[in-house]
């Protein structure tokens, strides 16, 4: 049966943006992460449950914290928590800080320029924790709200501090993802908590029947990752085909991102209650492994380095390392970029006329500084003679400084309006001001495609080559908007 409705081009949030070519008939396996790359949760859900176990362990350690809510909109993926000093930074491709808050509360740009003006930010720096996926929002959350309690002197003489808080914070968010109690909850209510999407089993089936041989690489356990799996898969696939037989390997507790560069060892999953046995001898088709490492699996496979595609969410431990470590292929699954590039649609007159005003204020801006020229100049009696009075020079100069106040002040609201897209706080997740926020420049980097969704490689086929647009360079003609003058 073709199709043929859906040979048009997908939405802009639908796209599969390509950073580096990448001809799919050349990938013999793709690798796929589960939870948030397979299995798309609603986050504000998710988030809102984990917070929930997350705040109840300090609570149980006497903690006045019982009424803190969770507030969605007070972090976003892409942000690099300052763990020292208790901020939440937006930071540009330099690593430069471009908006900052202190806990909740947004930071001026004098006490910005005064913390971090001469601060490049290296993520490589344990005081900076970088919001790598949407498991990250929870503990963002709470952390940016425990810092204000702290900072209001509401927190018991045990928090010892910005750093302290986060350590806390931190190791009850590990007690929250692994102690089974928030699993058994999402394993129980799968309806209110995964959002799910029949075009991913589709993509997988046509990659699978294409020759792929497809693997799922989880740090999820045995009885979450087999629960989640059935439900957003099962019910999608042909008759009597379950979530298992679409993967030639499956391996659950990955321990990623080491799972890419170490040497665990790899056991067997051995039954549905998820039993483990040691592992001997060669792999099985469609087996279920426990742990292990990408070495042992690429050499099960008699695959490596660009003929594997791998696809997750995380920027860290699934796109970064699979890249620097093995050279696989890389993509990133990006939920987000479906609000943000709705965003941008909806910002696109702004973004017009802040570039024709722009372009206003640089023809403004250019008469202003060689009326100052001259004025220097003729001060200084040197130079090409200049015909204007000192007086001409003083009014045109004051007519400029009129013209330019007045175009700011028009800018101003536009610019706040641009900034505030996606997220009033942060605004969107790609840009920071006019710049590429570190979380693009990062994408660019280590993936070498991204898309919101997976069933978003359905409409790309198996068999698509992907290029990636011709890259702009400050040096590029630039196309002004109608109406601007240069
Ligand atoms: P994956 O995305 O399929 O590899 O699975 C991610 C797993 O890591 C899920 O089981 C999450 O619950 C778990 N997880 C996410 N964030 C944390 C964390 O901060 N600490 C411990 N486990 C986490
Ligand atoms: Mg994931």
């Amino acid at each position: 049966m073709s199709d043929t409705s859906r040979s048009t081009a997908p939405s802009p949030g639908r796209g599969l943006y390509c950073n580096r070519t990448l001809n799919l008939r050349s990938i013999k396996v793709i690798g796929y992460d589960m939870d948030y790359t397979l299995v798309h949760y609603r986050v504000e859900d998710w988030e809102r449950r984990a917070y929930r176990h997350i705040r109840k362990h300090l609570v149980e350690a006497g903690w006045p914290v019982a009424d803190l809510v969770y507030d969605p909109e007070l972090v976003v993926r892409g942000l690099v928590v300052d763990t020292e000093r208790g901020n939440f930074l937006k930071v540009n491709r330099f690593g430069f800080v471009k908006t900052a808050c202190h806990g909740t509360r947004p930071m001026s740009y004098a006490a910005l320029r005064q913390h971090y003006v001469r601060t490049m930010i290296d993520l490589s720096d344990r005081r900076y924790r970088f919001l790598n996926t949407l498991f990250d929002l929870s503990e963002g959350c709470l952390y940016a709200q425990l810092v204000d309690r702290l900072d209001d002197g509401k927190l018991p003489a045990e928090a010892k501090g910005y750093l302290d808080l986060h350590r806390r914070v931190r190791a009850n968010v590990d007690a929250a993802h692994t102690e089974g109690e928030l699993k058994a909850e999402i394993i129980n209510d799968p309806d209110r908590f995964v959002v799910l999407d029949e075009e991913t089993p589709l993509a997988l089936l046509d990659q699978k029947r294409a020759g792929k041989k497809l693997m799922l690489i989880s740090n999820s356990e045995w009885p979450y990752t087999a629960a989640m799996m059935s439900y957003a898969f099962d019910r999608f696939l042909p008759a009597g085909m379950t979530w298992r037989e679409l993967f030639e390997l499956t391996v659950i507790a990955a321990r990623k991102p080491s799972f890419f560069e170490g040497d665990a060892p790899l056991l067997k999953v051995v039954d549905d209650a998820g039993l483990l046995a040691p592992q001997v001898g060669p792999l099985e088709a469609h087996g279920c492994y426990f742990g292990g490492n990408a070495a042992r699996i690429e050499s099960h496979l008699g695959v490596s380095g660009d003929e594997i595609l791998y696809l997750g969410d995380h920027m860290y431990g699934d796109v970064h390392v699979s890249k620097r470590v093995l050279l696989w292929r890389t993509g990133l699954v990006l939920r987000e970029l479906e609000a943000e590039l709705l965003a941008v649609e909806q910002g696109r007159e702004d973004q017009l006329l802040i570039g024709t005003l722009m372009a206003e204020k640089e023809a403004l801006e250019r008469q202003q500084r060689e009326l100052r020229l001259a004025q220097q100049r003729r001060k200084g009696g040197y130079g090409p003679a200049v015909t204007d009075s000192p007086g001409s020079i003083s009014r045109q100069l004051g007519i400029l400084r009129s013209e330019l106040t007045a175009l700011d002040e028009r800018i101003a609201p536009i610019a706040v309006r641009a900034a505030t897209l996606h997220n009033a706080r942060w605004g969107l997740l790609m840009r920071a001001g006019n710049d590429k926020s570190l979380l693009a420049s990062r994408i660019e980097r280590d993936a070498d495609v991204y898309t919101s969704r997976v069933s978003n490689l359905l409409l790309a086929t198996p068999f698509a080559y992907l290029r990636p647009p011709r890259s702009s360079l400050p040096h590029d003609p630039v196309q002004r908007p109608a109406g601007g003058r240069s």
